[in-house]
């Protein structure tokens, strides 16, 4: 039975792992050490170094809702509000949508629309006068555009946030070690026929023991726990920037945080920097080994992918004419592809790894919708050390969850075409060549 004072191995400094030390610490336990493979955190290897992320509770499974909100509630305490803005959301699809944006839409809006708490804040929204009335900013023709504000979601500035739970951890005494060489976990060490994991060891050579070993890489998992990736998938999506001007900047100050289904998602502008971040919605892109299992081209920073695809700028661009022209042909900066750990069914893994007697923990499968969930999840993770050792049947470690890795395009919430990343690169190549 794990006692207050056992030693417990955070690998993986990001969301999740941050989380988890903050919400041990809140429990009593005294001795917490993360390990991070970057020199700082935020670390630049996590899914959620990057400027905002959306904060929302309107799920297609209500399940999840129910989860959103609590998190809602964290996000409005001291230590995390800072990082909140809470812009309100304009969820919407063109008049060009294929069916499946729009049901999805309507089935995420239903999970809140009747909710008393929601119901007051929800708008629905038919046509670009009804947008504009929310965005006066908007001046693009938003062909055909319908859909919603929800007033209780906005977005959080991640890395900030990342960087502020990281400094309040450590003065409440949880030690890190970072960097390639102290705190890059090279392999997890094992006692007893790999029946127990009894500690870490990191690229240093150092073996560091401890009672048990939480798993929180985000797309990396399979690295250290290879049988994850039978069941989750390294995918990337693209993100890329505007570089605004200050008097552009304080013009879209406030605006909402707008999803626009079937083309991608902008927030306002960061204050500080003035960029202004775009993502197009899609399948994303995977990057598959010989050995059948998609891991991120993690060696080298920045890695070979700091890039977007031709056919998401093309929908970024679109996105811009739609709503600020203005900015529709400026140059991007700042692009790249941005990896998370992905589940067929979207379902998180927060569960012991089957006979490692209850000595290691798997926090996986975030599938691109983890980082809302921070102020509560390390929450989840408590409960499965407690007592019961239970978690949510959902979040239990599958075996496997089939051979047909391209199960990317069934996702109820994405459209269009996911692809391997050797390919991307092959297309940038050939264009880069077409023009010398
Ligand atoms: C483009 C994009 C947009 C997203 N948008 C949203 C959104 O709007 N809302 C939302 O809720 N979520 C969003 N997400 C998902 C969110 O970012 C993730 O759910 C969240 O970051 C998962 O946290 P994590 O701790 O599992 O992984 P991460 O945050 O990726 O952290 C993993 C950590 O492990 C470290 N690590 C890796 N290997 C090693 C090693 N060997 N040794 C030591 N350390 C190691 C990494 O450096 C990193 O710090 C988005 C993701 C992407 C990619």
């Amino acid at each position: 039975m794990l006692q207050k004072d056992s030693d417990i191995a955070i690998v993986g400094g990001g969301a999740w792992g941050l989380s988890t030390a903050l919400h041990l610490t809140r429990a009593g336990f005294s001795r917490i050490t993360i390990y991070e493979r970057a020199e700082a955190i935020p670390s630049p290897y996590s899914a959620a170094y990057d400027l905002n992320k959306i904060v929302r509770a309107e799920y297609e499974d209500p399940f999840y809702t129910k989860l959103a909100l609590e998190a809602i509630e964290g996000w409005k305490t001291p230590l995390f509000g800072p990082h909140y803005h809470q812009t309100g959301y304009v969820v919407a699809a063109t008049g060009q949508a294929p069916p499946k944006a729009v049901e999805h839409l309507e089935k995420a809006l239903s999970t809140i629309e009747q909710d008393p708490v929601f119901s007051p804040g929800i708008k629905r929204l038919n046509g670009a006068k009804d947008f504009k009335e929310y965005t006066w900013q908007y001046s693009g023709p938003l062909t055909g555009f319908k859909g919603y504000f929800n007033r209780l979601a906005g977005y959080a500035h991640s890395s900030n946030t990342l960087q502020a739970i990281w400094e309040h951890v450590s003065t409440i005494g949880v030690r890190t070690y970072l960097g390639e060489q102290a705190g890059r976990v090279v392999g997890l060490v094992y006692e007893q026929q790999k029946k127990r994991c009894v500690g870490v060891r990191t690229a240093d050579g150092k073996v560091h023991s401890a009672d048990v070993v939480i798993c929180a890489l985000g797309a990396h998992g399979a690295s250290l726990i290879p049988e994850l990736g039978r069941s989750v998938v390294a995918r990337s999506w693209s993100v890329a920037h505007v570089q605004l001007s200050e008097r552009e900047a304080d013009f879209l100050r406030g605006i909402p945080t707008t999803n626009v289904r079937d083309l991608g998602f902008f927030f306002e502008p960061d204050p500080k920097t003035r960029l202004f971040k775009l993502c197009p919605l899609g399948i994303g892109y995977t990057n598959t080994g010989k050995n059948g299992i998609s891991l991120p081209p993690s060696d080298v920073l920045p890695p070979p992918q700091d890039f977007i695809p031709k056919d998401d700028e093309l929908k970024l661009r679109q996105l811009l004419r739609e709503t600020f022209p203005w900015m529709a042909d400026r140059p991007f900066v700042d692009q790249r592809l941005c990896w998370f750990a992905d589940t067929r069914d979207s379902d998180y893994c927060v569960d012991y790894v089957p006979n490692t007697d209850n000595s290691l923990i798997c926090l996986s499968g975030d599938s691109g919708h983890g980082f809302k969930m921070m102020p509560v999840f390390g929450k989840w993770v408590v409960q499965l050390l407690g007592e019961g050792r239970q978690t949510e049947q959902r979040w239990q470690w599958r075996a496997s969850t089939g051979t047909d890795a391209n199960w990317g395009n069934s996702v109820s919430w994405r459209i269009g075409e996911g692809a391997e990343l050797s390919d991307l690169i092959e297309a940038k190549s050939k264009l880069l060549r077409a023009r010398l």
